[in-house]
């Protein structure tokens, strides 16, 4: 099921819901990205759903369709562990419980 948790900069204080690496619910496919342009963390939706997707649904390298929310132009990366700050690139903490969205 998808997960969103918080995630919260020691250094800077930056935080965000997000995934912190790829999830999936019944349908969606999400997985977190880093936006090099807004120097933000979002999670971005792959255009595959998850019972089109043969095998494992973690580990599936061909997923299309991820991008800044707030322009496609935005050059990005995926984010995962170790969950760097985007903005100072100190390892952000979790924090919390995560939260289920389906
Ligand atoms: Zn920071
Ligand atoms: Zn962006």
């Amino acid at each position: 099921m998808g997960m969103t948790r918080g995630f919260t900069c020691p250094n800077c204080e930056y935080s965000a819901e997000v995934a912190g690496g790829r999830t999936f619910g019944f349908y969606a496919v999400v997985e977190t990205i880093v936006c090099h342009d807004c120097q933000e963390l979002h999670d971005a939706t792959a255009n595959e759903k998850a019972p089109d997707i043969p095998g494992e649904i973690l580990t599936y390298e061909g997923l299309t369709g991820f991008r800044c929310p707030k322009s496609k132009k935005h050059s990005f990366a995926a984010w995962s562990d170790p969950w760097l700050c985007p903005k100072c690139e100190t390892p952000m903490e979790e924090d919390g419980i995560p939260l289920c969205w389906d």
